[in-house]
């Protein structure tokens, strides 16, 4: 094909030469795209010629700048003969037979006959060099405006390049780094991180955010994430490593914070607890001081109360921890001077890096400090106790021979530590309130049960002169009624007395042995001749012997029979049975009141009574509680089987001698 026939006249034979010989690849084709001429540089860029299926050559060949291929009708000499006008140049990518991908820009012209469109051609301009650079460009942009330290080195492990973000993480500026060996980053205990790093990397393996440590140019470790990944060359051969490295000590830094303070948490809750389980003040101390001096990393912790001398001078100490008590005492207690006297007074916490250099220390004769020999105290920490009523309870004081020990989270964490403390103690002093005034209690019982039992014995005996005397029988029922009066105040002042007795723990028991069906009746027969009107039904049963305190005894006996038949307000009657196997079993069985199951258990307690009981039924509510603790002062039991309304069964069992329970 002739060049002549694609352009017309003289120019047109001139441009066709250029395209001929020139250096820019150019194709012709018809309207249907089918190539119609092209040169060298063309047959070149394609790295073929093209041949009669290629229409403007696209397929396999051209692609969008995003990589997509070129459809037939998008090509662009395509759409500018179907608008019948070229467009401006378009960028695409263009691959080659040997698969070389280059960046193009195509310009089209369209060939005319008179108006007629008779074809087209496009010239293609290699523009892969300038976008190279380009791109390289805009890298290094981002490399150099990274705030993270990205720096390359060779496979010997010298530094090749060096970012600004390498400056700022590592303090070397790019003149003093390239070309020094990587190692000078890293810690002395860490080199050995730089074989394992350097042997991934030459078997082509990234290693992707390694947490680790770097050393800054001023000495100082910091804490970096690392991500180093192989640079190859153009043939595909391992040359270096590009690193990119994040400091991170900041997060590193907030998570310790972090850390530490749930451990701290975790700490005051522990102590809170254990200061909860105890309500002796001596043991709230020590474990106070003990504690607060293990988290504190003190040499010595103790707690002094805010109490001075006789003299006003040397305050009280309580509890001492991580020193011998002598090693205090022999040198005097802390006395009322400008360094302790603000920790007493409520003035907050003084913590001091070195004590003997604070403006406070020192001012007071005969020692103007720490006497000789004295326990060597540099870094110091003094925490007040403060009450929930504001008053100061005393001191937490911490010591080390080493100076600037304390630190603010050892202030924190004595401080709540010191309110728990506080709380701790408040509530044993209460509670040692409590229980002081129910001594007084029980003291008092003691002492009035006494003294009501000698005017009580005294017209017992009156009563009873009066009983012989008075033959008049409406006059000898009034003294009959006086005098049951008077047994019922002594039941119950008897009662008063055991319960005192039994507060002091000194119930004692005197074990006799003595054939208990007999016994049994007794107590009936003697409860019948004082004046119960009951009707008691004792089930016969055979002789046998027991081995137990038998005034004790019958005292539990007469109380559940005296029990049955007050309860049972309309005189139901009463039945009393025993069973006899390896233990004695007795049922006292009644069809009066009986209970609901919420009381069953708590009746055995002292001074509970059934508060729906009629009022005209007396008593103090404490038969049961005085029963229970006999039963079981025999090794015995104690329990009732109740329906309200319908009666009760009070039962014990106790073994027949006391030795069967060992
Ligand atoms: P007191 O009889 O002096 O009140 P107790 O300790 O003997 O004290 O009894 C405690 C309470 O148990 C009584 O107040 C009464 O409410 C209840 N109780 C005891 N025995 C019986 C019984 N047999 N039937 C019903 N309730 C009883």
């Amino acid at each position: 094909m002739e060049l002549s026939e694609k352009l017309s006249g003289a120019a047109g034979a001139e441009l066709m030469r250029l395209f001929e010989h020139g250096t820019t690849p150019v194709f012709f084709c018809d309207n249907s795209g089918v190539i119609t001429f092209f040169n060298e540089p063309g047959r070149e860029i394609l790295g073929r010629a093209p041949d009669a299926a290629d229409r403007w050559i696209t397929k396999e060949t051209l692609y969008t700048p995003g990589g997509e291929p070129v459809p037939v009708n998008q090509h662009p000499l395509a759409r500018a003969i179907a608008g019948n006008k070229a467009g401006p140049a378009e960028e695409y990518i263009i691959r080659s037979a040997d698969g070389q991908a280059r960046c193009v820009l195509i310009h089209t012209a369209l060939l005319k006959a008179g108006s007629t469109v008779t074809g087209g051609y496009y010239t293609l301009t290699d523009i892969t060099a300038y976008k190279d650079t380009t791109q390289h460009s805009i890298l290094s942009a981002i490399v150099e405006s990274s705030e993270d330290a990205i720096v390359s080195k060779n496979l010997q492990g010298y530094i090749n390049s060096w970012n600004k973000g390498a400056e700022k993480v590592f303090g070397y500026s790019e003149q003093e780094a390239l070309g020094k060996h990587i190692t000078m980053l890293i810690p002395p205990h860490l080199q050995a991180e730089e074989e394992t790093i350097i042997s991934s990397i030459r078997s082509g393996r990234k290693i992707d955010h390694f947490q680790t440590r770097r050393l800054h140019k001023n000495g100082h470790e910091i804490d970096i994430s690392l991500t180093v990944s192989p640079v190859k060359d153009k043939f595909g051969n391992i040359t270096g490593a590009s690193k990119v490295a994040r400091d991170i000590t900041e997060r590193i830094v907030g998570e310790q914070l972090r850390a530490k303070n749930a451990e701290r948490i975790l700490q005051l809750n522990a102590i809170g607890k254990t200061l909860s389980q105890s309500l002796d003040v001596h043991e709230i101390l020590q474990q106070v001081t003990d504690l607060s001096t293990s988290v504190t990393g003190a040499k010595f912790g103790a707690f002094f109360y805010n109490k001075t001398d006789d003299k006003g001078e040397s305050y009280m100490l309580f509890t001492l921890s991580g020193a011998p008590r002598e090693a205090f005492e022999k040198f005097g207690m802390p006395r009322n001077t400008a360094v302790f006297h603000p920790t007493f007074s409520g003035q907050g916490v003084i913590r001091v890096d070195d004590i003997t250099q604070d403006e406070r220390y020192g001012k007071n004769d005969p020692h103007f400090g720490m006497p000789a020999g004295h326990l060597p105290v540099v870094s110091y920490l003094a925490v007040p106790v403060i009450s929930s009523s504001g008053a100061v309870i005393g001191g937490l004081f911490f010591g080390h021979p080493e100076a600037g020990v304390f630190k603010e989270e050892h202030e924190d964490l004595v401080i709540g530590i010191a309110s728990q403390a506080a709380i701790a103690i408040d509530n044993s002093k209460l509670f040692e309130e409590v229980r002081a005034l129910s001594l007084k209690k029980d003291e008092f019982i003691a002492m009035a049960t006494h003294e009501l039992k000698t005017p009580l014995t005294s017209m017992t005996g009156y009563l009873q002169m009066l009983q012989l005397k008075i033959a008049d029988p409406t006059q000898r029922q009034f003294v009959d009624k006086a005098m049951n009066q008077v047994r019922k105040l002594n039941a119950m002042i008897t009662d008063l007395f055991d319960i005192s007795k039994i507060q002091a723990g000194k119930l004692q028991l005197n074990y006799t042995t003595f054939e208990f069906f007999a016994f049994l009746n007794e107590i009936v027969e003697s409860l019948r001749t004082s004046g119960m009107q009951h009707e008691v039904r004792v089930i016969e049963h055979p002789e046998f012997t027991i081995q137990a305190d038998k005034l004790r005894l019958e005292q539990v006996i007469s109380n559940l029979l005296t029990n049955a038949a007050k309860y049972s307000p309309d005189l139901q009657p009463i039945e009393v049975s025993i069973a006899l196997n390896e233990d004695l079993t007795v049922h006292v069985r009644d069809r009066g009141l009986g209970m609901e199951l919420e009381h069953m258990d708590n009746i055995f307690n002292q001074f509970y009574r059934i508060e729906t009981v009629p009022r005209n039924i007396s008593g103090l509510g404490l038969g049961l509680f005085i029963s229970k603790e006999i039963v079981e002062r025999h090794h015995g039991s104690i329990w009732v089987q109740s329906v309200k309304g319908e009666g009760s069964v009070f039962s014990f069992r106790i073994p027949l001698a006391p030795e069967q329970t060992k």
